[in-house]
């Protein structure tokens, strides 16, 4: 298993957060029985969505509906799923664990070690046989994948673009717009910044960015014209407006120390599942080269957006790059991609 996330950081969950409450956790039979046992005769919400059941929130947008006053109610019966947090482990061609850094109660800590705390999370409370079905099921899917691809001509190497790649030029209007032009591209970096930009308009709101503020407050945005409303959410889903930032249409480069960040990201086998994705929904027409840079692109214009909502917000200069990682880690993770997800 690749766990080269686990160095370095340190993880305490901190009280009065519950922003992993707001994420919908999936719940297995198991778990709602016991649930619904301690809750009788208060019933328990839950929404069915791909074969799956998952706790249901609050008024369906705000957070878990057991969580109050950013408190489990029912701790010692959270399922796995509330557990695993703030780990991911994600099947490629072999399992890789994540570690969410929107979670502030992750930090940086040079020789810190998430090892025993992945293994207290998860390893020790997945179901048993699951892992190894999950590690089979994307053994298969990759080899599918692969064998499609060089059938199509289809088939390349994306661990070496992202290693030949200049990922700090990318994040300038110039590098974003070669790394288009190298995936067959011909639009331009105020496009891609639009496309960055679309999310901020769903209507659905738990479809639009989330951002945990420094402060703990759940900022979510609404985008009006090239203005982005700033809205806190609170559990039960009510959105308050604390204010506006102007001036977001139009790229703007990305400041350069992000670039350490990217790298992260781009070495992550989620990116190259996402590369893979892209390629399968292209139904092969397009390589695994130039979707790499393709990717490479989306991303970047991604993280450009966030690091510009961020300082329109007040960040400070030396904060910028770290904020716009916890702003942007959840979205990365929710790229699609081939494999799966424990
Ligand atoms: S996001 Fe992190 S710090 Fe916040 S409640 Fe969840 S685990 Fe704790
Ligand atoms: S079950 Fe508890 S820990 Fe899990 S999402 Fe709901 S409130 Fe949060």
């Amino acid at each position: 298993m690749r766990a080269a996330e686990l160095a370095d950081r340190r993880f305490a969950c901190l009280e009065g957060c519950g922003f992993c409450c707001t994420f919908q956790p999936e719940a297995s039979g198991r778990e709602l029985a016991l649930l619904r046992a301690r809750l009788k005769p208060r019933a328990l919400p839950v929404t069915v969505g791909d074969g799956r059941t998952y706790l249901g929130l609050q008024n369906k947008c705000g957070a878990c509906t057991l969580l109050e006053r950013r408190q489990c109610t029912q701790y010692d019966l959270r399922p796995a799923h509330c557990r695993y947090f703030p780990f991911h482990l994600h099947f490629a061609e072999e399992p890789e664990v994540y570690v969410n850094y929107t979670c502030r109660g992750v930090e940086r800590a040079p020789g810190g070690d998430l090892a025993p705390a992945f293994q207290a999370g998860v390893l020790a409370n997945a179901p048993a046989g699951e892992i190894e079905r999950h590690e089979r099921q994307a053994r298969e899917t990759y080899g599918a994948f692969q064998r499609k691809a060089r059938r199509a001509g289809a088939w390349g190497d994306a661990d070496a673009v992202v290693d030949s790649a200049d990922l700090a030029a990318l994040l300038t209007r110039s590098g974003l717009e070669a790394a288009l032009r190298r995936g067959g591209d011909e639009s331009d970096a105020d496009e891609a910044w639009e496309d960055a930009l679309a999310p901020f308009a769903e209507e659905d709101v738990t479809r639009r960015p989330f951002y945990l503020a420094p402060d703990l407050r759940w900022l979510t945005f609404a985008r009006d014209g090239s203005a982005l409303d700033v809205l806190e959410m609170d559990e039960r889903g009510d959105l308050h407006p604390r204010g506006r930032v102007e001036g977001i249409a139009g790229w703007r480069d990305a400041p350069a120390d992000l670039a350490p960040y990217f790298r992260s990201l781009a070495a992550r086998r989620l990116f190259v599942g996402s590369v893979y994705a892209l390629v399968d929904e292209e139904e092969y027409a397009i390589g695994v080269e130039p979707a790499t840079w393709l990717r490479l692109a989306e991303v970047t214009a991604d993280v450009a957006v966030r690091a510009r909502v961020l300082a329109a917000l007040g960040t400070p200069a030396d904060r910028l790059a770290d904020e716009t990682a916890r702003f942007y880690d959840s979205a990365f993770l929710d790229s699609p991609t081939i494999g799966g997800f424990l």
